[in-house]
């Protein structure tokens, strides 16, 4: 079966990215195309056949699927719009919050959606490697978490450092609440046992890159990922929204699409 997806923000770097990704699979195909009013493009087709509009409803209701790399707003505005029709979803939107996150759920009570900070199968095995890292070496090795992003990203830390430093306080046994360290300014003493500190660097346009670093005594272990392209997050969103298509109501991550939970 096809898949018919509506990609949300085609006019976005990742909205691109998708229906690029879309052009090479025959399990999915753009049906529909959505963007914020007043966004570049809209009116003009994204792919032969198919116009992107502002109309959300419209687009919902020619698509099995949704897929979603936009901003927090637009985020919820699709989930609760998908609510009546009980359409899938693929979300790949950073920077969420509780409002957002209650949207989401609400939607996953009565459709199945796949939420993740990163598509790429890379990091979500980076995220099993420092888990099992941390659970290994213990608090006494001090973790820290360095993400790079490209300058116009709006969100920090990102989606996928707050996920790797919650894999290490899984690994740890640890409250990530309660040991995260985002910011370092002025006589901030000694570094606690069992903090993890996640360090935030922009600039130009780099894509994505992420080290998770374990100081013992003496020596180091460096976990690291570096997205070169978007094709790989657009090709993970692909294989989501084919994969999500049948599946019951619910809120799953990229592990259970890569048959990894
Ligand atoms: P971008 O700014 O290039 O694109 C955002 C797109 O959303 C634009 O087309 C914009 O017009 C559109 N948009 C905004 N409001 C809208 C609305 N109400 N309805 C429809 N469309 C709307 O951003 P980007 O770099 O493509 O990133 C988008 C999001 O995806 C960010 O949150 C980013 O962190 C996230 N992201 C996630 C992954 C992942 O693997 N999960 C990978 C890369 C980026």
């Amino acid at each position: 079966m096809t898949a018919r997806v509506c990609v949300l923000g085609p006019s976005g770097k990742m909205g691109r990215a998708v229906i690029s990704a879309a052009a090479g699979r025959g399990d999915v195909a753009i049906a529909s195309a959505v963007d914020r009013t007043g966004a570049a493009g809209l009116g003009e087709p994204v792919v032969p056949g198919v116009v992107a509009t502002a109309d959300l409803e419209a687009g919902l209701a020619a698509a099995d699927v949704y897929v979603d790399f936009t901003a927090p707003d637009a985020t919820r505005a699709a989930a609760t719009a998908a609510l009546a029709r009980r359409v899938p979803a693929v979300i790949g939107t950073t920077g969420l919050g509780a409002d957002d996150e209650a949207a989401i759920a609400a939607l996953a009570a009565v459709a199945p959606v796949v939420v993740a900070a990163n598509f790429s199968l890379g990091v979500n095995l980076v995220l099993g490697l420092v888990r099992t890292a941390a659970r290994v070496l213990g608090p006494d090795w001090d973790a820290e978490v360095v993400e790079t992003h490209h300058r116009a990203k709006r969100d920090a830390p990102s989606g996928t450092a707050l996920m790797i430093a919650r894999a290490i306080a899984a690994g740890h046994g640890s409250s990530y609440d309660e040991v995260k360290r985002h910011t370092r300014d002025g006589d901030i003493g000694p570094r606690p046992r069992g903090e993890i500190g996640v360090a935030t660097v922009r600039g130009g346009d780099v894509i994505g890159e992420h080290t998770a670093t374990f100081f013992g005594a003496a020596e180091r272990i460096e976990i690291g990922h570096r997205a070169t392209s978007r094709a790989i997050f657009a090709a993970g969103a692909l294989r989501a929204a084919a994969w999500v298509v049948g599946k019951p109501p619910g809120r799953y991550d990229m592990l259970a699409v890569l048959g990894l939970s």
